[in-house]
């Protein structure tokens, strides 16, 4: 059996997405460490100082304090954290929570180059070329085709991606926990309650006209979540 442990993810949280915002507000959109411009805000990464762990990220004084948070671009993250070679071994991860609960920007802020990463949004932009809250039924067949080759080369280790990161839904805890299982990969948790999504969609200008199929998706979701 696949040995996982269940992580919270701190970068869902209200605290965190608001502190960022500040800090890239303050501080510009300018990597801290190349000076280079970084266009898109998304694309900024809150390195934290001190790597965050289980047993340190709900102390404040570490994961919330702006002193020990450096905004970085893409590759000057990459290159800090393959300084330290913090790992050897190439790890599967599986986000899962409601849907605009994070989990994509949670991604984000992770990856390196190299990374692999399936996501269904993803790839239903990639084969309709519509933006990514735009999901057609009839292409379904085709977007979860391409899902699971990738899901089973992951399974399988194929090819020489670094690590691989699987963002989905997951409500059905029995579902979950047998891809896990399958994949030998490490549960994500983006915990955010109902509440905070229905605002989060109220606010979401991309979905704006799509709203009330939104608000069924996060419905479903939650009548289906299983802790
Ligand atoms: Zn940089
Ligand atoms: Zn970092």
């Amino acid at each position: 059996m696949a040995k996982y442990a269940i992580l919270k993810s701190f970068y869902a949280s209200d605290e965190w997405i608001t502190l960022r915002l500040t800090l890239i507000n303050e501080r510009g959109n300018r990597c801290e460490r190349c000076k280079e411009l970084i266009p898109r805000s998304k694309d900024i990464i809150g390195h934290h100082k001190v790597e965050l762990t289980p047993e340190n990220v709900n102390d404040r004084s570490i994961s919330l304090n702006p002193n020990l948070i450096e905004l970085v671009c893409f590759d000057c993250h990459n290159k800090e954290h393959n300084r330290f070679g913090y790992q050897s071994e190439r790890q599967v991860y599986l986000v899962y929570g409601p849907p605009l609960s994070g989990k994509t920007s949670f991604v984000r802020q992770q990856i390196k180059r190299g990374d692999l990463v399936v996501d269904m949004d993803k790839l239903y932009e990639a084969v309709t070329m519509l933006p990514g809250y735009d999901k057609p039924d009839q292409l379904f067949t085709n977007v979860i085709g391409i899902h699971n080759q990738l899901i089973d080369n992951i399974r399988t280790r194929y090819g020489r991606w670094i690590n691989a990161w699987v963002i989905g839904g997951y409500a059905d805890r029995y579902k979950r926990e047998r891809i896990a299982n399958d994949l030998g990969a490490e549960l994500i948790f983006c915990d955010v309650s109902k509440e905070e999504c229905l605002r989060r969609l109220e606010m979401d200008e991309d979905r704006k006209y799509r709203k009330d199929e939104w608000q069924k998706y996060i419905d479903k979701w939650f009548d289906t979540y299983v802790p």
